[in-house]
């Protein structure tokens, strides 16, 4: 038994020492999350204005997944757009008039700004005014920024949920309603909403809504669920608004899913019993799933550089459903409010890092030499050329991971680099 008279099984990590580091970053910049969320939100347009490196950025997050008709495009400023804002306003404006004639089933356009110089000068907002009066009751036109200066990866979506905000209605006061925030893939949302439904919890809305059409109301008796832990700022401004945020892991693994379906079912009052005869099925299949990812991954030596902000509660199921050794987990911003279940869960003497020095990291992994190191795709190459196994943290996001009937296909995103370096070494 523990001081605190828990089994051992559950003893939790109260108080983690994370080391700090503000040193050189190498992680990509929020345009990435174009390429999830504009296959999510079909009836959207993004529309980055920026140079050729975001432009050569997004082909090649895009192209790490296979997509049929991307929905975004890049507006390149030119080198002649910087003689006059009025010019890159009316090159934007026809831009704008070309996209909405050639896909008139679009409802919602972004302007996503970046960080080039002349980027930065154009007031976006003040053109998505000017543009969402010009195609009113026909398109929306909403702005934010990606820039690589404000953002990293992740961070992305939550400057585009957090722009989306006041387009969603009031919900009356006195009307409960759970509203499930982060991107998830169709397949899993309808796996998710089949259990609330089951559950009886219900109505269940998700942000992002498939379509903006559909977007979510929110007020005072709106219950917040995170799926995606990296969505701070959208939280804050909702709570500003009354919505409640449930505490809770995050839904990955059989551990995180159960409790973070626990925490919904606490909520609506669902008895025991029922909670657990409705999970019962997925939680078995799950478990049957993961015993042989389990057997591939068990002692297996594990390091996370900082990318995705998907690294504690990813770590966590590592360590307590695989049986991994955690060799350090990193992560670019550490937000406690929203990390707290997790780093309650982490093992607790796993070594945890805030931010990035790249070079002092890299020297770490080098002399640790782990069996798998999970990064940025910057990273992963130069890595790789020194003999060390490596797992692109972008897959997280752009593979379903969440939920029960994922939860082996999660744990074989790491088993499988593992496995083809043993078939190599044979
Ligand atoms: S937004 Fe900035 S960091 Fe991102 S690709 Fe464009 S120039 Fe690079």
């Amino acid at each position: 038994m523990s001081a605190a008279g828990l089994p051992l099984a559950v003893e939790v990590n109260l108080r983690p020492e994370i080391n700090r580091e503000r040193g050189q970053r190498q992680v990509f910049c929020g345009l990435a999350g174009i390429v999830w969320l504009h296959r999510k939100i079909q009836d959207a347009f993004f529309l980055v204005i920026g140079s050729r490196t975001c432009a050569h950025l997004l082909q090649s997050a895009a192209g790490v997944m296979i997509f049929a008709e991307p929905r975004f495009a890049t507006a390149i400023l030119q080198e002649r757009d910087l003689a006059g804002l009025a010019d890159c306003n009316q090159e934007l404006d026809r831009v704008v008039a070309e996209i909405i004639q050639r896909r008139p089933t679009i409802k919602t356009l972004f302007l996503v700004g970046s960080c080039p110089s002349e980027v930065i000068k154009l007031d976006l907002h003040k053109a998505a005014e000017r543009l969402s009066g010009r195609y009113r009751n026909q398109v929306r036109v909403i702005a934010y920024s990606a820039s690589g200066l404000e953002t990293t990866f992740t961070q992305g979506e939550d400057s585009c949920l957090h722009s989306l905000l006041p387009e969603l209605s009031q919900r009356p006061d006195g009307e409960r309603s759970l509203l499930i925030i982060g991107t998830l893939p169709d397949v899993v949302e309808d796996q998710f909403k089949r259990l609330f439904s089951e559950l009886g919890i219900d109505p269940v809305e998700f942000l992002p809504p498939r379509r903006l059409a559909e977007a979510p109301a929110v007020g005072r008796g709106t219950r917040m669920l995170l799926a995606q832990p990296f969505l701070s700022e959208t939280v804050r401004a909702l709570e500003k608004r009354g919505a409640t945020l449930l505490s809770a892991p995050y839904p990955l693994g059989i551990e995180g899913t159960r409790a973070w379906l626990e925490a919904a079912a606490q909520a609506w009052g669902v008895p025991r019993a029922r909670f657990e005869a409705v999970i019962a099925p997925a939680v078995e299949r799950a478990a049957k799933g993961l015993s042989h990812q389990r057997a591939l991954l068990e002692g297996k030596r594990i390091w996370f550089l900082p990318d995705s902000q998907l690294e504690i509660p990813i770590a966590r199921f590592l360590a307590r459903e695989c049986g991994v050794q955690l060799l350090e987990v990193a992560t670019p911003f550490l937000d406690r409010q929203l990390m707290a279940e997790e780093l309650a869960l982490l093992p607790p003497q796993v070594s945890l890092t805030e931010g990035q020095d790249v070079e002092q990291q890299l020297a770490r992994v080098r002399a640790a030499r782990p069996d798998l190191t999970v990064c940025g795709l910057g990273l992963a190459n130069p890595l790789e050329a020194e003999g060390l196994r490596t797992k692109w943290s972008i897959e997280l996001v752009f593979t379903p991971i969440h939920g029960f009937d994922q939860a082996a296909d999660l744990a074989e995103l790491f088993a499988r680099p593992l496995v083809r370096a043993g078939l190599l070494r044979v």
